[in-house]
């Protein structure tokens, strides 16, 4: 694990992963830099980890500070030890749907689908959000498992039409309670990756619980749901980086 700078948040999500791999049993080193810390910097210690036996997943935890390019940092990452499966190479076989990683989220979304013996094939499945990190390969990942995916986004018209004839909706937009009971349909399956800050410091979803849950079939709380998902699935994907790098020494 590798983390540049002082953000609060991201240090608990650093934190929360460490305590997950020493629960798992898993060896793991924290590689905490400096602010000032330079990309040529940052890149040289990826170099040394992507290079280093004993260590099988690299997660450098994003955002970087803003004079480091996110993208730069990614590609620099061997494909075969990116356990956040961010790097091209990575997303890449996710789209032609022959993968090795999931990205974590998304893939704790799935996890939570299919252990609650939910069928996704033939579904309306929407998904609120766009990003590289959870709603494209959201949305990618209901499309193999046989769903008819949607995707919205902040361009998106009548976001409601969308969100209304959803059987499984999954919103991952980072504005607290934004989705509410009146935009879903009648038991539908509500998954909130959201995880947001309030002023009172407490945390809160994208989805508005108290309104959603009234209407919804089933419903993942925020905290709770999807965020401990998204560790676990961290866990599972750095075992298998570690049997994919025995294999391949
Ligand atoms: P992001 O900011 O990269 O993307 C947000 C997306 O929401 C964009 O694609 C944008 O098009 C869409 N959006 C914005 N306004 C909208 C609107 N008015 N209508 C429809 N769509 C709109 O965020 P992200 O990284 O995908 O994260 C989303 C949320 O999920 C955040 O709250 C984040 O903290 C949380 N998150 C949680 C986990 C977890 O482990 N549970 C992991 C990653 C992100």
């Amino acid at each position: 694990m590798v983390i540049v700078g002082d953000d609060p948040a991201s240090r608990v999500y650093v934190n929360n992963k460490k305590k997950a791999c020493a629960e798992c049993g898993i060896y793991s080193e924290e590689y905490a830099l400096p602010e000032e810390t330079t990309q040529e910097e940052l890149l040289s210690l990826i170099d040394t980890l992507n290079k280093k036996s004993d260590i099988s997943g690299i997660l450098v935890q994003l955002p970087v500070p803003k004079h480091i390019d996110e993208t730069t940092i990614i590609n620099a990452i061997d494909p075969k030890k990116d356990v956040d499966a961010f790097h091209p190479i990575n997303v890449g076989k996710i789209m032609v749907g022959n993968f090795d990683f999931v990205p974590c989220t998304p893939a704790g979304v799935m996890e939570l689908i299919k252990e609650s013996g939910i069928e996704i094939s033939g579904k309306e499945c929407v998904v609120v959000g766009r990003s590289n990190i959870v709603g494209k390969p959201q949305a990618m990942l209901l499309l193999h498992q046989n769903g008819t995916v949607t995707i919205c986004h902040s361009r998106t018209k009548d976001l409601k039409e969308h969100t209304k004839k959803a059987d499984i909706l999954v919103v991952a937009v980072g504005i607290p309670n934004f989705v509410t009971g009146d935009m879903i349909k009648e038991g539908a399956v509500v998954i909130d990756v959201g995880i947001n800050r309030l002023e009172n410091k407490k945390l809160c979803g994208d989805v508005e619980f108290e309104s959603a849950e009234k209407v919804a079939g089933a419903i993942t709380p925020v905290p709770g749901g999807v965020g401990p998902m998204t560790i676990a699935m961290l866990m599972k994907n750095t075992v298998k980086a570690a049997e994919l790098n025995k294999t391949h020494k």
